[in-house]
């Protein structure tokens, strides 16, 4: 047999700088948030008080983005030197990294951006002088002229990923696309109260905030709902200084999503200071919910480096356990200075009232002045209602149950006991054995069933006595949007009601037509701050479904109650766990009980 003729090319080739541009730019620019993030980042760094974000689509996909600013603009002179990479204004060599206070350093963000796409400059430094428009498309310029325009910058991007249609194929869709860009823009606005922010897709105004505003006020013009759970931090501990909102904690959400971490002004992602917020609040809130927050951490630029992304998203500190320890120091005291009983479930609204008005948001939803109740009041209206909610999730069980069900033989005979810390219920066996059931677990798994029983029966909608209106933030309406099919195919009706503005008509039968509008918005918000795609999207939904709708860890149980979650568990195909996969009902079998006290 012959042999192969090794093949005498070389392998191995150095790129042509065309392409190693190409790459390096892709890391720089992923998709067009990040063009909006590092044009956002050179505003502020230009000393901005105006950034307005200005986003088109067109054909499901992004066609133009446009950042205009009123900072400092760049020099006609200095214009080619801009679009070069790894030319900066921002430092000089890499001893200024040490000190250095601006966004930006890296001189790649207009290089990169221009390397995949069509981009138009327009700037001016000053009124009496004229203004320059520059053009580069296919990495070439294709203008340079003088123009009318006031002082401060604007660029705008076309044709993005014109010259990667890789890239362009893995975009996710435009909602997706669209709702990053807004809640990185809402990011900026948080971070940077004193900027007025404006942000516009279509030439419509999604939202814009008032420069001048402080964070609360901010906070609560993009999410009215939820600022009256927030409380303040503050708190300066030598060079480093740590402020912003938590939530109560009483506001919680399934994903970490509406964590927002500000290092030195730049958003951050770290799982590290994420989880120390968490550590923060202890047990005070479910293992698998995180809670509202925004802070923002500032300290010597020595202390922290950047500069471990092309994109900054990810940053390291020099003394990190001393960093993370004292965030979990100053969230945990900020908790224990806040009136925690006022966010029991029901109750905990009210002190929305204590928050400055909310402004500049092109949206609707004013929330109403509501007079402060004594605790005392608060407390046991708060139980009462909880009673109520009880009864109705529990009799809402009982006219869905599943008819030809049987109870599994394995599930044993159990009487009431009672109950301990408002969670387990004791039960007992006829053969002397003992039971601890988790109330809520237990409840989850009965109407987990229901929920997927009325999916085979076709009986999906029932219409609610009372429409819910709900107030999204831009990025949540936006999200809404991609995952509307789903959630109506689940038996959601929901219609638009005006600006931001959502009402729910209709929710699963199994819900019922009473059902409690917070849990209504909790399920459909929880819903938007998943990341879900679509097939697991179906089960999330139906998760919640149950989830929301089941009883209560904390709810006082009567006995009757008690015994109908025992008789509904027994009921169902697979009574010893909750959808989520953690136990309902723990026994202590008779001898076990005898071995424990030394009767054996
Ligand atoms: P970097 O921000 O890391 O310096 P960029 O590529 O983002 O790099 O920007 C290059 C340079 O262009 C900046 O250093 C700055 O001098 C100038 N520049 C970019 N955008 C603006 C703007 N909006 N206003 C004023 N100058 C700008
Ligand atoms: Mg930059």
């Amino acid at each position: 047999m012959n042999e192969p003729i090794p093949d005498t090319k070389p392998s191995i080739r150095i790129l042509d700088d065309a392409t190693v541009h190409l790459i390096a730019a892709g890391e720089v620019v992923d998709r067009p948030v990040s063009i909006v993030k590092e044009l956002v980042e050179n505003s502020i760094d230009a000393g901005s008080s105006r950034i307005t974000v200005d986003v088109s689509a067109n054909r499901g996909e992004i066609s133009r983005i446009r950042i205009v600013d009123d900072g400092k603009g760049i020099p006609p002179e200095e214009i080619p030197l801009a679009f070069i990479a790894h030319a900066t204004s921002k430092i000089r060599s890499s001893d200024d990294l040490e000190t250095c206070l601006t966004l930006g350093f890296r001189g790649e963000a207009l290089a990169s951006i221009a390397a995949v796409s069509y981009v138009t400059l327009v700037t001016s430094t000053s009124p009496s002088r004229p203004a320059t428009r520059y053009r580069v498309t296919g990495g070439e310029v294709v203008e340079c002229s003088e123009t009318g325009a006031p002082p401060g910058t604007s660029i705008t991007v076309e044709e993005i990923f014109y010259n990667t249609p890789a890239r362009r194929k893995f975009l996710k869709s435009l909602h997706t696309e669209l709702a990053h860009i807004s809640a990185v823009v809402e990011s900026f606005a948080c971070l940077y109260p004193h900027i007025t922010f404006r942000y516009l897709v279509n030439s419509q105004e999604k939202f814009s905030t008032h420069g001048g505003s402080s964070l609360p006020d901010i906070f609560r013009a993009l999410h009215p709902d939820e600022a009256g759970s927030m409380i303040p931090v503050s708190r300066d501990e030598g060079d480093i200084r740590l402020s912003g909102l938590v939530s109560l904690p009483g506001l919680v959400k399934q994903n970490r999503q509406q964590i927002l971490i500000g290092v030195n002004g730049r958003i951050v992602q770290s799982p590290a200071i994420t989880s120390a917020i968490k550590r923060a609040y202890g047990s005070l809130v479910p293992s698998a919910s995180w809670p509202v927050s925004v802070l923002m951490l500032t300290l010597p630029p020595a202390m922290v480096d950047a500069n471990i992304h092309p994109t900054k998203r990810e940053v390291r500190f020099s003394a990190e356990k001393k960093i993370l320890d004292l965030i979990v120091r100053i969230v945990r005291d900020s908790l224990a200075g806040a009136d925690i009983i006022g966010c029991a479930p029901d109750g905990g609204r009210s002190d929305q009232a204590e928050l400055p008005e909310r402004t500049g948001y092109a949206g609707t939803g004013r929330i109403p002045y509501q007079s402060p109740v004594s605790t005392a009041r608060k407390v046991c209206e708060t139980a009462l209602s909880g009673y109520r909610t009880t009864s109705r999730q529990l009799l809402q069980t009982r006219i869905q149950d599943i008819p030809e069900s049987q109870p599994d033989e394995r599930f044993p005979a159990m009487y009431w006991i009672g109950q301990v810390g408002g969670t387990y219920i004791i039960a007992g066996g006829d053969d002397g054995s003992l039971y601890l059931i988790d109330q809520h677990a237990a409840h989850e798994r009965v109407r987990y069933e229901q929920v997927k029983n009325q999916e085979s029966l076709h009986l999906k909608t029932q219409e609610l006595i009372a429409p819910v209106v709900l107030n999204l933030t831009p990025s949540e309406v936006t999200l809404l949007s991609s995952v509307l099919q789903v959630i109506e195919e689940e038996g959601f009706i929901l219609e638009p009601f005006g600006q931001d503005t959502w009402c729910v008509r209709g929710v699963p039968v199994i819900l019922g037509r009473y059902e409690d509008p917070e849990t209504i918005r909790e399920i459909i918000s929880s819903i938007l701050s998943g990341d879900e795609a679509p097939v697991r999207l179906k089960e999330q939904v139906l998760r919640l479904v149950a989830c929301r709708s089941a009883v209560k860890a904390g709810a006082v149980l009567t006995p009757e109650q008690g015994m109908d979650i025992i008789t509904q568990l027994s009921r169902t195909l697979d009574p010893w766990t909750c959808p989520h996969g953690r136990p309902t009902v723990i026994g202590f079998p008779a001898p076990d009980l005898a071995r424990m006290f030394r009767r054996t």
